[in-house]
């Protein structure tokens, strides 16, 4: 079949340029819910439009921080944007209920149409403008199909049927999120290849597809060229340990993997270091408020015992919430792919992630 050569790329950062009004991600702005979808029995979509209706512009991948009063106390938590930015109209978040969690369940028990919540504008750097990649390999786990769901619905929506390999991961076939409509996708685009692996068959005796978990005999037999796509990797910590090392045997160039996690570790080396009990002077540069604080201590952690309110979300430098200027001063910051190179090179900081090695002066 040939092909129409497209205009615009996903790849592209451009083409998100063309569509919708840019939101800050340190801006909270009102959205309000729409709609509410079962995904399955533990996975909502809920979809929302911004008060002034107008489309909103991001890149595929990207994510919110959402804040609300859930359960009487204030919560702020990242959601990637389940829908494409071709349809920039309405922002979908799909969650999973986490058993304990405090804002997927308020979610999924008080979100309803016509109710109102706050959110940060989108975010993040797991998105298909940081490579142009001709074959693609996603691969996901649970709720971490959402942001490659998001890239693959923009792809399509744009024409461009682009060489995809999905694989997505998940407990039984009950637990597959986006199954119907990641198979109609398939259907529409020849060159898009989805298939599912299934730990095990749970109430479905008749699921024909591979169970147990992803290995490499698997990957190589149904993605045979596997080694040599651009893979994008999304799902728990465990999940994405176990990918990481399966590709890394297989042979594949770590310089072409990208991930995101959702549950998130430590920065590496971080919580070892012994710092000396120095104490160093924060100032904030527009509200003229300055406090003292430890060098042991995250700037961000020293701001809001300082009473100081900075938006933040992850607490470990995934996130990008708390990105902040540094205006004097230095930081040892060790973040977790929350912040881009060019923002650093800007003066940009995460103070979740972020310990002073100076006085500081911060853009606040
Ligand atoms: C960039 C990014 C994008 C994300 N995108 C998505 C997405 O698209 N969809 C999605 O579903 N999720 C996504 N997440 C995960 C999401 O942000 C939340 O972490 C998730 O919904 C759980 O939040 P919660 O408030 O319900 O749970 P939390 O209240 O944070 O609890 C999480 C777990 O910790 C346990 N816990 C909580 N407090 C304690 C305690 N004091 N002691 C012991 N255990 C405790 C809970 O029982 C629960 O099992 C994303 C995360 C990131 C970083």
């Amino acid at each position: 079949m040939n092909l129409i050569e497209p205009a615009f790329d996903l790849a592209d950062p451009r083409t998100w340029d063309n569509v919708g009004k840019p939101w800050p991600s340190n801006e909270q702005r009102m959205l309000t819910c729409c709609r509410v979808i079962d995904e399955t029995h533990d996975v909502r979509t809920f979809q929302f439009r911004t008060d002034d209706g107008l489309p909103v512009r991001f890149e595929p991948g990207q994510f919110m921080t959402v804040s609300a009063s859930a359960r009487g106390r204030p919560v702020e938590r990242c959601y990637t944007i389940s829908s494409p930015p071709t349809r920039p109209y309405l922002l979908s978040i799909t969650v999973k209920r986490v058993a304990g969690g405090v804002m997927s369940n308020w979610l999924h028990e008080d979100m309803r149409p016509g109710c109102r919540l706050q959110a940060y504008g989108p975010s993040g750097t797991f998105t298909p403008t940081v490579s142009s990649a001709p074959k693609l390999l996603y691969l996901s786990a649970g709720s971490g199909v959402t942001p490659l769901m998001s890239m693959t619905r923009a792809s399509i929506d744009l024409g461009l049927d682009r060489d995809i390999a999905f694989v997505h991961s998940a407990r039984t076939p009950a637990d597959i999120v986006f199954q119907k409509e990641l198979h109609r996708l398939a259907a529409l685009s020849p060159r898009l290849r989805v298939f599912f692996v299934c730990e095990g068959t749970g109430d479905e005796p008749d699921w024909t597809g591979p169970t147990g978990r992803l290995n490499l005999r698997l990957l190589a037999e149904r993605i045979p060229d596997y080694a040599e796509r651009e893979t994008f990797t999304c799902g728990p910590a465990g999940y994405m340990s176990a990918v990481k090392k399966l590709l890394d045997e297989g042979g594949c160039d770590p310089e072409r993997y990208h991930q995101e996690r959702f549950d998130i570790a430590p920065p590496a080396g971080f919580e070892d270091d012994i710092v000396a009990q120095t104490t160093f002077t924060v100032r904030l540069a527009r509200s003229a408020r300055s406090f003292t604080m430890n060098a042991s201590e995250t700037v961000l952690a020293a701001a809001k015992r300082n009473g100081v309110a900075i938006a933040s979300s992850c607490s470990q430098g995934v996130c990008g919430t708390c990105k902040t200027k540094l205006i004097e001063g230095d930081v040892d910051m060790r973040h977790n792919g929350g912040i881009r190179d060019r923002e650093v090179q800007k003066g940009f900081r995460l103070l979740c992630c972020s310990r002073p090695s100076s006085d500081l002066l911060l853009d606040l």
